[in-house]
């Protein structure tokens, strides 16, 4: 047990405090979206209310300060991922992060003939970029399979990986199983083949200590409001030798050096990637976000929800009829479930009429779900701030709906 008083901790999250259809909220969605400090409301609150200007355009004290508060984010962040900040492009998300990685990096280098692996378990957001690739290139889509616990089936994968394939896609935890791949090994396979492997972090950066540099990786996409930081804000962390080597993906304002009709010349990385006025308050909420959970200790979060995961496990397992989708060994708190006789859109409706806010669905994972033969699963993913008497209220939640339910 952490020393942490994680009833205090919980204070510091405001809409926790808050009821629906007249029920303590258990807000049991966090893969979805963290919920967010005081620390970085306010932080938003007071650029806007402050210093409220745009980053590296204006020489006045209120441009220069919200740029040192913008770099100053980009720093917090980066080392959050044990990286440098030269080498963290800041953009909207896990989402655009890929994008970028795609338009930039593999469009320019791929042909017939080349392979991308992208595993079984991939959120449409490291599947899509690279089908739309694949397309453009005449590459080919090859399929990391999984084991029917839901870990990657790492000896299928380590033939898979061949003299043909250019990258390999691959998410650090899934946001549907919870499965924690082990992305150090699998990063360590690629890169001794010359593969190049982007490494999916959404669900990994808000639960556990992510070193970017241990990892091995090239790429490390994340996204910031499941940080509990804003939404509209993530980062792509690359090789500074790939960030150099990579043309620009959109073209702009602060993202060039000098223009002419003649010829542009662009700025260095990561702001070469960067074009437009980008969310400046965002940023600097993410960068409150990095900063708190830093102070909390991400291996002190990891400690909490894996004493979570054990006990709301425990509780699942007394359930008749109730079937989770994906039991791998190495597991985050994120909890996907049917129950016999049940649809999970029902399941989901009927447990937020008691409070308890979990998504039902695909989870924009549909490979995934065809993998299982289901057509929906209810999702509940925990976090730091939730409390073993939320685990109770939902159990308790989940037997009235089942009788509801017939
Ligand atoms: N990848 C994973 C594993 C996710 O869970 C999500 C969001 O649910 C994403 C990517 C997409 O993130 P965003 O919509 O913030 O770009």
């Amino acid at each position: 047990m952490s020393a942490i008083d994680w009833a205090k901790v919980r204070d510091d999250f405001p809409l926790l405090r808050r009821q629906v259809h007249g029920k303590p909220l258990v807000y049991f969605d966090n893969a979805n979206t963290a919920q967010k400090p005081a620390v970085v409301i306010d932080a938003v609150d007071d650029f806007y209310r402050r210093y409220n200007a745009n980053v590296s355009r204006a020489v006045h004290a209120l441009g220069s300060e919200a740029t040192d508060a913008y770099e100053a984010a980009r720093s917090t962040l980066a080392r959050l991922i044990n990286a440098r900040s030269n080498e963290l492009v800041l953009c909207s998300g896990t989402t655009f992060a890929i994008n970028l990685v795609a338009y930039s990096w593999a469009l320019p280098r791929l042909a017939p003939g080349d392979v991308i692996v992208v595993s079984r378990m991939e959120h449409h957001a490291n599947i899509v970029p690279w089908q739309l690739i694949a397309e453009r290139t005449g590459a080919q889509i090859r399929v990391a399979e999984l084991l029917p616990d839901g870990s990657l089936d790492l000896d299928a994968l380590d033939k898979a990986l061949d003299g043909a394939v250019k990258l390999l896609a691959i998410a650090h935890v899934s946001n549907v199983l919870g499965t924690i791949n082990p992305v150090r090994e699998i990063c360590r396979m690629a890169r001794k083949r010359g593969i190049i492997s982007v490494v999916d972090g959404s669900q990994a950066v808000p639960h556990m200590p992510v070193d970017v540099a241990a990892i091995g990786c090239d790429f490390y996409a994340f996204t910031g409001h499941k940080v509990c930081g804003p939404t509209g804000t993530g980062a792509l962390w690359a090789r500074r030798e790939h960030l150099q080597a990579m043309p620009p993906f959109l073209g702009g304002g602060e993202m060039i050096k000098e223009v002419s009709f003649e010829g542009t010349t662009f700025n260095d990385a990561p702001y070469k990637f960067e074009a437009g006025t980008p969310n400046i308050a965002g940023f600097i909420g993410l960068g409150a976000a990095a900063d708190y959970l830093t102070t909390l200790g991400l291996d002190q979060v990891q400690a909490r929800e894996a004493e979570l995961l054990a006990h709301f496990s425990e509780e699942l397992s007394k359930v008749d009829g109730l079937r989770l989708i994906g039991t791998a060994p190495d597991k985050a708190a994120v909890v996907s479930f049917l129950i016999d006789g049940a649809h999970a859109h029902d399941l989901a409706t009927l447990l937020d009429l008691e409070g308890v806010a979990v998504r039902s669905g695909q989870h924009c994972a549909h490979p995934l779900l065809q993998f299982y033969g289901v057509a929906a699963t209810c999702r509940a993913s925990l976090a730091f701030y939730n409390t073993h008497e939320e685990i109770e209220a939902f159990m308790a939640a989940l037997t009235k709906v089942r009788r509801l339910l017939g």
